[in-house]
């Protein structure tokens, strides 16, 4: 079995479904100005599973897809609102896959409701402080862990490891040919440095950033990317203050977007992305004649407290 049955079949396993779908978005209804007259299309991989992260299931498919067998036991980092850990956390209890979570913060007293979901899929949680996590890159904790833990897999932050770029192969063959333009949120790049990777010429990737950081972004994603690959922007002025940080016009628009366009959206990831588009169709960023589509990763989880 080559790397996408191994991943088709994986899915198949999971119940999570192989393709999402793709959905005008109506703009005049949701009364946006659409002066250059562009067509916008959503893609749902916000409806690849009710539970696991969309974004995260593509980087993590390609990450199992790619091993000749399953691991027994998975190690990983995130915070207390982790949509991999939470994606993660899941996919192991379904595969009976021993997982240990170590997170960011001592949540033991408090567990988030992505936490708790974690543990009562006999996840592991392993809290350890700042300073201990900001090592998660390292290659001297990675390696200690990796002595403690045997023969665990340990994956990055994220799932963002250079083997989970593949899983947007197969979201860009999903989509029809003439798309223009791509976009989608930016934390840990690899969403976006897949997508550019496999987009057809003439299509543009844009990422939104959801966190402050131009120079660290734009090296993640030039790290992960490679740099063959050109075909890629990162627009910084949407993070509204921050990671998990939220403007009031963004609050708003949120509520705004949830109630008109049926499409889901927390203010973390998704939420960003479409307020950026709205900004950009009004102000003619896109030329006429324009196919944008806008990839909703999914993540609603991360947004209950
Ligand atoms: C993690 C995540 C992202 C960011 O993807 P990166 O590959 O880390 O840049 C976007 N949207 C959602 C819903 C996520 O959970």
């Amino acid at each position: 079995m080559d790397t996408s049955d191994l991943t088709a079949a994986l899915a198949a396993r999971l119940d999570i479904q192989h393709f999402s779908p793709l959905q005008p978005l109506d703009l005049q209804h949701l009364g946006w100005p659409n002066p250059a007259n562009i067509k916008v299309y959503v893609k749902r991989d916000d409806l690849l599973h009710p539970v696991v992260s969309g974004n995260k299931w593509r980087k993590l498919s390609a990450l199992l897809g790619a091993l000749s067998t399953l691991p027994t036991h998975i190690v990983s980092f995130g915070g207390g609102y982790s949509n991999h850990l939470h994606a993660l956390g899941y996919v192991c209890q379904r595969l009976r896959i021993r997982f240990t979570a170590i997170v960011r913060g001592h949540y033991q007293h408090h567990l988030t409701p992505t936490l708790q979901d974690i543990a009562a899929w006999g996840g592991e949680l392993e809290f350890v402080d700042k300073l201990v996590y900001r090592q998660r890159n390292e290659p001297a904790y990675l390696a200690a862990l990796q002595v403690r833990f045997g023969d665990a897999l340990i994956i990055p932050e994220g799932g963002s490891a250079p083997a989970a770029l593949a899983g947007m192969q197969q979201l860009v063959a999903e989509l029809p040919a003439g798309i223009t333009h791509l976009l989608c949120p930016v934390a840990s790049g690899a969403t976006l440095a897949g997508l550019a990777k496999a987009a057809p010429a003439g299509c543009q990737v844009q990422g939104i950033a959801v966190l402050k950081g131009r120079d660290y972004l734009q090296q993640l994603v030039t790290e992960l990317a490679g740099p063959q690959t050109p075909s890629w922007h990162i627009e910084h002025a949407y993070h509204h203050g921050g990671y998990a940080k939220a403007s009031p016009q963004l609050r708003q628009f949120c509520q705004t977007f949830n109630a008109h366009s049926q499409i889901p959206v927390e203010p973390v990831y998704s939420g960003k992305l479409f307020f950026a588009l709205c900004e950009k169709i009004t102000q003619s960023a896109f030329a006429a004649g324009s196919q944008v589509v806008a990839l909703h990763t999914g993540g609603l989880q991360g947004a209950r407290n």
